[in-house]
């Protein structure tokens, strides 16, 4: 593993970009126990280089695995051999990637207001960067931008502020914290247009504004993201290197002290669940912990991955349930039902541990432990065509039922103080 993963990275240093020329995403429907672990077993298999996009966990979940070229034969082999069933989701990743390149080239733009932006694309970290800047000066009463800290390169963690008055309340939503879940920090850029379109027009969101601040972190994970486009699109983690490992990063979503180190997270930092030496490692999710203390009256918190189509609340860790688990859940029915009103879009939802499985050391396990009862993550399109290459053109569509389901929690957090 060690030997490969130095070769890749000297690769990835010469020639730029890493290539996915042949690899494949397999959708795997395992039956019975015996064949999730028999995948467990796969992949743990480092040397194949296997990236699960979906994990095995049980039968009634589908396991999206995306196998590198070099790899392929052996993997069908092992299916073959044990009588695991698969099909072919994506034929060749590098092909889903040069189409996302060339729509980016070709709708490339400078746009001189948030109104010549083009929201039906996707944008690197300065043009989303010179997109917060344009909206704060065009709507300096409403929106000011932010700084929580910084990350691990340096970059600065921004965060835009929605407040028309001091001492409110607030609504936290981030989208980014993976840095390959692309379509997420899309949909956060047109959330943050969308509210200042409505705010003074939708008579909900006014309200919602009148009485609650919405702190909004596009690029939860600013050296991930920058690295999606210079390096390796599919790079998911942080970028801080790990002592004594030549792998680097840590996922951001198994860091956090709620049962840090637990099921459902790794201790090896070569895999896309390493929790990282300690929680709050990351500085990309210490500062949001500290923004969240400091601040101090945060009633609802949200955080945007992709993809599968949940809507998600605490907890991940345990199988206790949340204290608040049927109004979590009630609240959860009507936010899908709000999002699947517009495209047909259909979502599942529940605790994390049952709805997917059981993962430690995740963002809203936190912040629901800080008393902040409402806090859901979302899982947003598709659910396996794509995965993470979702085509751009479903970019306005998912923000747009998504929004839909935002307002739901954000109306009802605003009818239910506490
Ligand atoms: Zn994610």
């Amino acid at each position: 593993m060690k030997g490969l993963l130095v070769l890749t990275a000297l690769f990835v240093a010469v020639f730029g970009k890493k290539t996915f020329e042949g690899d494949q995403v397999l959708r795997i429907t395992p039956k019975g126990e015996a064949q999730i672990s028999l995948l467990k077993e796969l992949s743990e298999q480092e040397h194949l280089g296997l990236d699960f996009w979906r994990e095995p966990v049980h039968e009634s979940l589908p396991v999206d695995v995306h196998v590198p070229f070099h790899s392929l034969q052996g993997v069908r082999a092992f299916l073959g051999y044990n009588q695991i069933q698969y099909n072919v989701m994506i034929m060749d990743v590098q092909d889903l990637l040069d189409d996302e390149e060339r729509e980016m080239v070709k709708y490339r733009s400078f746009p001189r207001s948030t109104d010549d932006f083009v929201y039906t694309n996707y944008h690197d970290l300065n043009s989303i960067n010179s997109f917060m800047d344009m909206l704060v000066a065009e709507n300096s009463n409403l929106v000011s931008k932010i700084v929580i800290g910084q990350s691990y390169e340096n970059r600065p963690l921004n965060v835009l502020k929605f407040s028309t008055g001091a001492n409110r309340p607030g609504i936290w939503i981030d989208t980014g914290i993976h840095s390959r879940e692309w379509v997420t920090q899309a949909s956060g850029i047109w959330f943050a247009k969308k509210i200042v379109t409505d705010y003074g027009r939708d008579p909900v969101l006014t309200d919602i504004l009148n009485n609650y601040d919405i702190f909004l972190e596009i690029v939860t994970n600013p050296d991930g993201f920058a690295y999606t486009h210079s390096r390796d699109r599919m790079w998911r983690k942080t970028r801080k290197p790990n002592s004594g490992s030549s792998c680097v990063g840590v996922d951001p979503n198994r860091n956090w002290d709620a049962g840090f180190g637990g099921a459902g997270s790794s201790s090896s930092p070569c895999t896309e669940t390493y929790r990282g030496p300690s929680a709050h490692s990351e500085p990309e999710v210490k500062a949001i912990v500290e923004f969240v203390k400091s601040h101090g009256k945060i009633k609802a918190f949200v955080s945007i991955h992709s993809y599968s189509q949940m809507l998600l609340y605490p907890y991940g860790y345990t199988s206790t349930p949340a204290k608040d688990k049927t109004e979590l859940h009630e609240l959860a029915r009507k936010a899908i039902t709000a999002l699947q009103s517009l495209y047909n879009t259909r979502y599942t939802y529940g605790s994390i541990i049952t709805t997917i499985y059981q993962a430690s050391g995740g963002t809203i396990d936190w912040t629901y432990n800080q008393g902040i009862k409402y806090s859901y993550t979302f899982e947003l399109r598709d659910t396996g065509r794509y995965g993470f290459i979702l085509p751009a053109n479903q970019i306005v569509p998912t923000a747009e039922e998504t929004w839909l389901a935002l307002m739901a929690i954000m109306e009802h957090t605003k009818n239910n103080p506490y």
